[in-house]
């Protein structure tokens, strides 16, 4: 059942940040199973580039390290794994200088997808776009895939558009956010948009409320300089979560389509109400089983937030009332990403108050388990009278495919072979970042400089976290 392996065209795709964490961690690795899977082919060809210095062979050795790290035992076939590093070129270049610029060009193939993946510092995007151009190395045709973090605010955001704008039309920039590239994600966008059962009750008279949760059990140790300057408001609402919630609370686009998608998206940033500082809750993890977090961050007067929940409202006409609450944190009892869509009580009950009713919920979980759950009212089966309990449809692909199921490409491999087919569906738009920004920029400023609230390793967070959601009458999940 699982989905046709559809060959890509042949590309070069240049890694920028070859030799660094995400390279060899995801890209590298995520690569390799499609080439496994029969994906990327012969044809194709994947050149690291970072200032080195390093050799070819050198670089293979790496990436065969690093594929026995960060792919499963029994996807490493050894046939496999030395034709995969056969495809495999290295050019030592420096983003910033000349070095190695003519190298690069000579060795890009005419007539293959020409794909360059920016995996280095975010100061280096302006330089590497730049170069590509100034070189010949990137032509009209070709694609960049820029990572994260996309800017630092509107005003960095609108900057760093402008100048890729000057080099790259915006159909050929690729702005990756890995949320999208989930699964789960686009299984979502398929139960909204391929049912006739969902969507008439997708809307403020029948959703009472929306939660979204992205819970880590980890914290900022190794990255704390980088997160020291971002916090979660910047790290993962701004970006991620409201790329969860556009999905969520879109309207269906008239088809899909990059653009028609990215649209809908952006008018959903655009509805968002300012928030209210009242309905932000900021956290930083004080010490525990781990250091605390202005130890690990090396920052003893920290005031950045390692956790934030807050109340999001919509207004426009679906959403209008319905409450969004967000919520993300580090050092917390468990790591959890889901989307939990709460609907309103039926309007008029003919079951007794003991019965047991409680509400339906579709449950959108990306990690772990990822998979969606639809809760419902059924009688307990059974002699015992009409009593009521909720039980879960299971809708997720990993069961319904069974053993296949568990071969799915993860996020990064799926997005690199969207930018190989050309397709922008899953990537964000200049100006949905930019949106993203205006809304977060303010929220931002409300709580700049004001010492977050110190909460426990383990736990669910501060409890002003759990008072914003009791002052409404409602309770978060249970973090498990
Ligand atoms: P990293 O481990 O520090 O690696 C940086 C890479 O860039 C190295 O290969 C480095 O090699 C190369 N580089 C540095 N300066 C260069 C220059 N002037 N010219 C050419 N290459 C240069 O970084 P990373 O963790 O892989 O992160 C890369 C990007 O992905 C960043 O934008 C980060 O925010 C983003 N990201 C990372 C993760 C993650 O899990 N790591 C997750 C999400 C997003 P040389 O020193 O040899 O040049």
């Amino acid at each position: 059942m699982v989905s046709r392996v559809i060959p890509v065209d042949a590309f070069d795709l240049v890694v920028f940040g070859a030799t660094g964490d995400l390279a060899c961690r995801k890209i590298l690795p995520g690569l390799y199973r499609r080439y496994l899977g029969g994906q990327v082919t012969e044809r194709c060809r994947i050149i690291g580039a970072a200032r080195g210095p390093m050799t070819r062979a050198e670089w293979q050795a790496m990436i065969a390290q690093a594929l026995s790290e960060h792919v499963a035992k029994d996807k490493l076939k050894a046939d496999k794994v030395a034709g995969f590093l056969e495809r495999l070129e290295f050019v030592a270049v420096d983003a910033r200088g000349g070095q190695g610029w003519a190298d690069l060009a000579a060795m890009m193939r005419e007539g293959v997808v020409r794909a360059f993946y920016f995996s280095v510092a975010p100061d280096l995007f302006g330089p590497l776009a730049e170069r590509l151009r100034a070189h010949n190395v990137a032509d009209s045709g070709s694609r960049i895939v820029v990572e994260k973090p996309f800017g630092h605010d509107l005003a960095t955001a609108r900057e760093l558009n402008a100048t890729l704008a000057q080099h790259f039309d915006e159909t050929q920039i690729y702005r990756i956010d890995h949320y999208l590239g989930k699964e789960t994600v686009q299984n979502l966008m398929a139960v909204r948009f391929a049912n006739i059962l969902f969507e008439p009750l997708w809307n403020a008279q029948y959703v009472d409320h929306v939660q979204i949760t992205v819970a880590e059990t980890v914290g900022v140790a190794g990255r704390g300089a980088y997160y020291d300057r971002a916090g979660a408001m910047r790290d993962m609402i701004q970006n991620h979560m409201m790329q969860l919630l556009c999905l969520i609370a879109m309207e269906p686009p008239y088809h899909f389509d990059p653009d028609a998608v990215r649209d809908e998206k952006l008018k959903v940033i655009r509805a968002l109400d300012p928030v209210r500082p009242e309905d932000v809750v900021r956290g930083q993890y004080e010490a525990g089983e781990g250091l605390s977090y202005s130890d690990e961050a090396g920052n003893p007067d920290s005031r950045t937030e390692s956790f934030m929940a807050m109340k999001v409202h919509i207004s426009n006409w679906r959403w209008k009332g319905t409450p969004f609450y967000l919520r993300t944190g580090k050092r917390l009892k468990a790591r959890v990403s889901e989307i939990a869509v709460f609907f309103k009580q039926p309007p008029h009950t003919i079951f007794d108050d003991a019965s047991g009713w409680q509400e339906n919920l579709l449950v959108i979980r990306l990690q772990p388990d990822e998979g969606m759950n639809l809760k419902v009212m059924i009688k307990e089966p059974g002699p015992g009278g009409m009593r009521l309990v909720r039980v879960p449809l299971d809708m997720s692909f990993a069961e319904a495919l069974g053993a296949e199921g568990s071969d799915m490409p993860d996020a990064y491999e799926r997005l690199i072979m969207d930018v190989i087919r050309g397709n922008q569906t899953l990537f964000m738009r200049g100006d949905e970042v930019e949106a993203a920004w205006s809304w977060a920029d303010p929220v931002i400023a409300a709580h700049e400089g004001r010492r977050p609230l110190a909460y426990a390793q383990g736990s669910s967070g501060p409890l002003a976290s759990d008072r914003l959601m009791a002052r409404d009458g409602r309770v978060w999940r249970e973090l498990h």
